[in-house]
Order: C-alpha cells, then structure tokens, then sequence
C-alpha cells in the first residue's frame, strides 16, 4: 500500500507548531504495518493544498491530510477537495446534532460558522470526532490515470487530541478493511533506561544478526535517558522471528528493560506501586517538580502519589523536610547527606513508604571543580534504609531536569527487583 501524508497549515511552515502528526502519524502507520512513502507540509493556501493532492492522488493508494477541517477561513481543505474531486457538499444531520450538542454541553451559543464543519462531500464516510466538532472524512477515489483503479482520501483534523484517537479509534480498522496491509507485520518495542544506546547495541545486536539474516528488522530510539528497541517483520515467519528476537533482548538487557510498546517509565512506576500496594513522596530541588508532574501525568497517581514538595531554598529544605541546617552548612545543599535527609523527611513527614529526593546543579551556573554542572544526589529513603545514588547529568537545564527525574524513577523501580512486597 503506498501512502502520502500532507500536512496543511501555514503554521508549520512559519516554525511556529512542530509537525508532530508527521511523526506520529507515520510511526502509528509503521507500527501497524503500512509505510509512508512521501510527506509534504503546505501552508493553507487554495493552490498549494490543490496542487500537493492532485500529485498525491497521482501516486499513491491512500492519502491522508491533516488539518484544515475547522470553521475559519483559513480552514479550506474540505473545500478544497470537494472541488477538486467534482463532489458537491451537503450538510449532514448527524454531524450537525453532534456539533450543536457540544456547544450546549459547553453552554455557549453555536456561532454560525461553526455549521460548516457538518458538510460532508457527497459519498464521503463520516469518522467520528470524539474530542471536538470537525468530523474526520474518508473518500474512496479514483487513483491515478486509470478510472477502474481506487484508492482513498483520508481527511483529519489538525489538533492533535482531536486527531489521534480518530486515527486510533476510527482510521486505523478502517484501513484494516479497505487496504490491508499485504504482508502479515508484527512490531514490538522494547524500552530501557539507565544505559545508553552504544551499551544496548553492543549486548543485542552480534546475537541477533541471524534472525536480521532471516528476515528481522532491529532499531533503535534513544532519547537522553532512554532507549527504545524496535524489533518488527513482515516476513512470513515474523511471530517467531519477533519472539525470538524478544527473549534475546529481554535476557540481554535484563533489568534494564522497564517496558514495552509506548510506556513511560512514570507509568511503569505507577503500575508497580499500584500493583504492590505502596505509596510514594518526592522531595525535590532541582527538577523543580519534573518528578511529580510525570507521576501526574498517569491517570490513577493519586492512589500512589502522596505529596511532592518542591524545596528550592536551604529554608524550604529545613522548614518542610527537617534537613539539618548544621549538615546544610557543612555540605552544601548539594550533597549526598542532603538527599539523604530530604528523603528521609519527607517519608517521615507524610508517611509514604517510599520518598524520592533529588538535589543537584542545573546550570548554566553554579558548579565549582568539586562539584561541576549537572552534579545530582538522588535519595531513595525506603522501609528499610536510605541510599543516596550520584550522578553527572551535563546537560540543558529542561533535559537536566527530565533525565534526572528519570534517574530517581528507576532508581525506585529498580529498588522494587531486589525488594520484595515488605
Ligand atoms: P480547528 O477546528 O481547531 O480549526 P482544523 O482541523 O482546522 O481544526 P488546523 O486549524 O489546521 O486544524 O489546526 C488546529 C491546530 O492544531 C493548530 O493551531 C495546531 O496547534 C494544531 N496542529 C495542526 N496541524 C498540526 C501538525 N501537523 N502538528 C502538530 N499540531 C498541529
Ligand atoms: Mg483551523
């Protein structure tokens, strides 16, 4: 199946919005079994979005856009299409009642613009949009010179909370239908933390070159702080070759290994204390609440997470976690007696099981020879004892502040394989 992406909005073309669904879009598709094979971004302008479909539909077997679909002017891609395809536009009543429905649940009155989002050209497929007005739009097309052969033209809307789950929930079993993918594919991702991405490849890679021989395709992702191992086929033996493949990895990597397809390691965090029945407190300095916002993030924290403070100053350190203004003194709020007390305090004073404490230097300023930019002290106070790990992350502050968070996330996952439910 040959597919074309064309992203619309003059936005991404000023560099003001990254293009995520360009990645996003193509790595769901890829996962899944399909590859794109050309992407394009246009602004929003009649010609260009003319012009990129007209070519796309050319090629390819199936074409998705994006954006475009709302009630401004500068939304045309509907329009567009329509004209270009001959399809006249007529107002559907369902879509109509689920937009009218949305402005009565926000209480507000349906500007009048707003009605355009419910014409549908005419033989269009109506995809449901969950999260916000604009349906989604699926048209079966002629494709390319010849009028006996059809592909399909997929329209999406461009907020990406609007635009996922309708590829998820709606575009992708569609596609399943209409345009399986020829071969059967199966895809696993493997994610690791605390090691790096030579590190990874240098345990997997000489043991699983026979099944790439037969057929195994191997990537990787890294990101600071995390590697991601893509093992995937779309040979005929591509089940065995990925399980193989797999349980290489899986005893290569061993603890490593934190988990799999898309979870975050707050996630797996989350899952795990959930599962042991165990509750967790942060003392943070310098990721400043990176730690608590990740916890956040995963729906069902609060059943774990008990509080996270966020103690910038030697104060804040003394007034709400107890730390000793003589060890403050003595060794500098960057310190591994620092953390220690940090954990140890919050533990004590909300009676979490488990309290994490980071404190370190961020930079740009700040670091001396003893202690340069980047030097982290990450305590695990636990039911047993305290440890105090140290660690150089010379990064970017915001990188800083996410590879460290990390770091105190696995430092208690990893806590949990040697620590049995106490
Ligand atoms: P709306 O009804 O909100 O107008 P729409 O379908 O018309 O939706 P656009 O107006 O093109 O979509 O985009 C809406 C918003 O979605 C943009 O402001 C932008 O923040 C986001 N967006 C659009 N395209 C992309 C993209 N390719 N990557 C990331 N975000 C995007
Ligand atoms: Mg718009």
């Amino acid at each position: 199946v040959t597919i074309e992406l064309i992203n619309t909005g003059t936005e991404l073309l000023l560099g003001r919005v990254l293009n995520t669904h360009q990645q996003w879009l193509c790595r769901e598709l890829a996962d899944s079994g399909y590859r794109v094979s050309r992407q394009i971004a246009v602004p929003d302008t009649l010609g260009e979005i003319e012009w990129a479909v007209q070519e796309a539909l050319g090629r390819a077997e199936l074409v998705i856009t994006t954006g475009g679909l709302g009630p401004t002017s500068d939304d045309l891609t509907r329009d567009v299409i329509a004209k270009l395809l001959g399809r006249s536009l007529r107002e559907d009543s369902a879509v109509l009642a689920h937009i009218q429905n949305i402005f009565e649940r926000l209480n507000r009155p349906m500007p009048d613009r707003t009605r355009v989002q419910a014409l549908v050209p005419e033989g269009a497929l109506v995809l449901q949009n969950a999260h916000g007005t604009a349906p989604g739009l699926a048209m079966e097309v002629p494709q390319g010179p010849l009028p006996s052969r059809t592909g399909w033209l997929i329209m999406l809307p461009g907020p990406p909370r609007e635009l996922r789950p309708m590829f998820t929930d709606s575009v992708l079993p569609f596609l399943r239908r209409v345009l399986p993918a020829r071969t059967e594919f199966v895809c696993r991702t493997l994610r690791a933390t605390g090691i790096g991405e030579s590190v990874v490849e240098a345990r997997i890679s000489a043991l699983l070159e026979p099944l790439v021989q037969a057929g195994l395709e191997l990537g990787y992702c890294a990101r600071p702080g995390q590697v991601d191992v893509r093992l995937a086929s779309n040979s005929p033996t591509a089940h065995v070759l990925v399980a193989e493949a797999e349980s290489i990895v899986r005893a290569r990597l061993g603890p490593d290994v934190y988990g799999e397809g898309d979870e975050e390691l707050e996630e797996a965090l989350v899952r795990l204390l959930t599962h042991r029945g165990e509750t967790l407190a942060l003392a943070e300095s310098c990721t400043g609440g990176c730690i608590a916002n990740r916890l956040t993030n995963v729906p069902g924290a609060s059943a774990v997470l008990l509080a996270g403070l966020v103690t910038y100053s030697n104060e804040s350190k003394i007034a709400f976690l107890g730390v000793d203004p003589e060890t403050l003194a003595k060794h500098g709020a960057v310190s591994q007696p620092v953390a220690r007390e940090m954990a140890e305090g919050a533990q004590k004073r909300t009676g979490a099981k488990y309290a994490l404490s980071v404190t370190g230097i961020a930079g740009p300023g700040g670091g001396t020879p003893a202690k340069p930019i980047g030097t982290v002290y990450i305590g695990l106070a636990g039911p047993f004892s305290t440890r105090v790990e140290h660690k150089v992350n010379a990064f970017d502050r915001e990188t800083f502040k996410n590879v460290t968070a990390q770091q105190a996330l696995d430092l208690l996952r990893r806590s949990f394989l040697s620590e049995p439910v106490a």
